[in-house]
């Protein structure tokens, strides 16, 4: 297999195909902080996407309860399991993080251990030797999209006996959390590489990842590598479906989006306001170019507060969290990898910058290709964790690919007083 470069992993390492990267990349950033699992983005996606006999089961978006849920359920603990299991037969130590150098290519250190790629090279499954190491879910592990809903971890690790203490940050003792979860549109995709009839396709315009519907042939390839499994098989067609990023709203083909890059359904309707999707630049050798003025860069690269779901896959995912405050670290670290202590200090003790880019959350249905802040006077001023911090009042000004202005929002939302003759509209 060729050696591509990791920048999530800080290191090369054996994918079925050439490195080949698009001019831009879909990404997107999740605060799992703020989410109240609403599923508004859920039945967003689902009634927009999906529908007719055989979709019953495809939910492209889902929101699910961790750590007991999933879907599939068990999907992550499922695919843990095999690589520390491929690990161990093949005599490797098993896989952990070298936080050694960090620098722009490895800004999470090193991972010392086999990808789903790496681990598959002398795996052989019922056909032979694979190209990525995966399980096809049983059927009865689709069947609930937010399986264990709202159930917490209890106080011998069983659901529903809690600790009796009281909780308090920054650990929680009795805790859950929500995982909103989309395809990855990864930069290595692993349902591409696996997929015999060459039927999945990365667009060189803006990386979303696609399956030709005409070639596919259903061989469930895509559904036993893909990681996360988000490639889906529907029954009554026999072929593989997955979410395809809203591309004509990324096309500005949307109606309501004057020719300008939208942002997908799924992220427009969040309630919660957690989520912001763009486009980010991307240089011949796969690294993202520098743009500092992209609120997706910043957040990546700058202010590193937002970190890839389980890179150690090494899949290349291109939606990044902002890891939950409350939950044990140890649990994240393997979720998110090593950045995740320092990303929770800076989100829990923001920098004037970084609160000014998280009130454009939600702001614009536009995709926001350059934001600017304008200084405000300071509004307020405590300690937080012991330490000083301020806020002041800026102004957030986000503009489109147009250079356009599309939104001017507050640190504090302006109040707006109904004029006397209208206070009862009703
Ligand atoms: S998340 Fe899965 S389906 Fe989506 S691009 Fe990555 S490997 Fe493919
Ligand atoms: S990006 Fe579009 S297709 Fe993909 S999960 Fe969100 S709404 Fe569905
Ligand atoms: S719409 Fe937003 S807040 Fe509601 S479940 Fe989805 S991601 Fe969470």
């Amino acid at each position: 297999m060729p050696d591509v470069y990791n920048w999530q992993l800080g290191r090369t390492m054996a994918y079925p195909y050439e490195e080949r990267h698009p001019k831009w990349q879909f990404a997107a950033v999740f605060n799992i902080n703020r989410c109240i699992a609403c599923q508004t983005c859920t039945m967003a996606c689902k009634s927009t996407w999906t529908f007719s006999k055989g979709q019953e089961y495809m939910w492209w978006n889902n929101v699910e309860t961790k750590p007991y849920g999933g879907y599939p359920q068990f999907w992550d603990i499922k695919i843990l399991k095999l690589l520390a299991e491929e690990h161990r037969l093949q005599q490797v130590e098993p896989p952990h993080w070298n936080g050694g150098e960090q620098d722009e290519r490895r800004p999470y250190g090193t991972y010392e251990g086999m990808t789903i790629f790496e681990a598959a090279v002398k795996h052989w499954g019922p056909e032979g030797p694979q190209r990525v190491l995966g399980y096809i879910p049983a059927d009865e592990e689709w069947q609930a999209p937010n399986i264990y809903e709202d159930t917490a971890t209890g106080s011998r690790g069983e659901p529903g006996k809690f600790h009796q203490t009281g909780e308090a940050l920054p650990n929680h003792n009795t805790w859950f959390f929500y995982l909103q979860r989309i395809c990855n549109h990864c930069t290595y995709p692993a349902c591409l590489a696996a997929c015999p009839r060459k039927a999945i396709y990365k667009r060189p315009e803006d990386g979303i990842v696609r399956i030709d519907q005409e070639r596919c042939r259903g061989y469930k390839k895509c559904v036993e590598a893909c990681p996360y499994k988000k490639s889906m098989f529907r029954g009554t067609t026999r072929v593989s479906e997955k979410c395809v990023a809203c591309y004509p709203r990324i096309e500005g083909k949307d109606p309501l989006s004057d020719g300008q890059p939208m942002e997908t359904r799924c992220m427009t309707s969040c309630v919660g306001k957690i989520r912001m999707q763009g486009l980010v630049k991307i240089a011949e050798d796969g690294s993202w170019i520098p743009d500092r003025q992209s609120p997706l860069y910043y957040l990546v690269k700058d202010a590193q507060v937002a970190l890839p779901l389980y890179p150690q896959f090494g899949t290349g995912p291109n939606v990044y969290y902002i890891p939950p405050r409350w939950v044990p670290r140890p649990y994240l670290r393997q979720m998110f990898g090593p950045g995740v202590d320092e990303a929770i200090e800076r989100y829990t003790h923001p920098s004037r910058e970084l609160l000014a880019v998280l009130q454009l959350f939600r702001a614009t249905q536009n995709i926001i290709f350059r934001y600017a802040i304008q200084e405000g006077p300071k509004v307020f001023e405590t300690e937080v964790n012991g330490k000083p911090w301020a806020m002041y009042d800026d102004t957030e000004i986000a503009s489109g690919r147009d250079g356009l202005v599309s939104v001017r929002t507050t640190i504090r939302e302006p109040i707006h007083q109904r004029p006397v003759q209208h206070q009862n509209s009703i």
